[in-house]
């Protein structure tokens, strides 16, 4: 079964259209958090971000900056964020690989203002860090 967002990019379902190339395509958020609240979707269809291509990857990476400009020009929005959600524990809701970018507009977290972050930081053990820097470093593939 083709995702959501495959079927917006085959026009099967319709959405308000602000990019699309050969590999990416964005539009708006059909329940935003903030005006200007757009998705940028990869045509490749992928559940998670680790699972992308290097060209899809790199065509998102190359599109992201460029719609967000748009983005902060046409809403004139000084602040953002950039969210990108993989599984259903870290509030994916689309299986379909997706980066909001959602204007922040002021200091509030009320509706309308753009994304609040309930952000509970806890403190880097050293230990931790050592165990983390060697596993990854050896995970990483180029
Ligand atoms: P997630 O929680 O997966 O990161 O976010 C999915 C987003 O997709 C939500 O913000 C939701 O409003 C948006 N969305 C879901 N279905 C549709 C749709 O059919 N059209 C549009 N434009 N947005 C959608």
């Amino acid at each position: 079964m083709p995702s959501i967002f495959t079927r917006i990019i085959l026009r099967e379902i319709p959405c308000h259209e602000v990019y699309r190339d050969s590999q990416v395509i964005a539009f708006l958020d059909i329940s935003p958090l903030s005006l200007g609240h757009v998705l940028v979707v990869p045509v490749e269809e992928r559940e998670f971000l680790h699972e992308l291509s290097e060209e899809s990857a790199a065509a998102i990476g190359r599109a992201l900056p460029r719609i967000t400009r748009a983005v902060i020009a046409a809403t004139g929005a000084k602040s953002y964020n950039i969210l990108q959600n993989n599984g259903a524990a870290a509030h994916q809701a689309v299986p379909h690989v997706h980066f909001h970018i959602i204007p922040k507009y002021g200091e509030g977290s009320g509706a309308g203002c753009g994304l609040g972050v309930d952000w509970k930081a806890g403190q880097l053990a050293p230990a931790d860090a050592k165990m983390l820097v060697a596993k990854i470093r050896e995970h990483i593939k180029v």
